[in-house]
């Protein structure tokens, strides 16, 4: 009766955009974005390429 349970919270980010949630969530300057989305979001916020 040990047995621990996996909560979702710390490290489970979710992507603002399309709701994906994974460990591909960019939370670099507040954004919480997955990758995809960055790349389509990025231009139009004025980043040029994600590294
Ligand atoms: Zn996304």
């Amino acid at each position: 009766m040990s047995q621990k349970v996996r909560t979702k919270g710390k490290g489970a980010y979710v992507c603002r955009r399309c709701g994906r949630k994974g460990k591909g969530i960019i939370r670099k300057y507040g954004l919480y974005l997955c990758r995809h989305c960055f790349v389509e979001v990025a231009p139009s916020m004025g980043w040029r390429k994600y590294e």
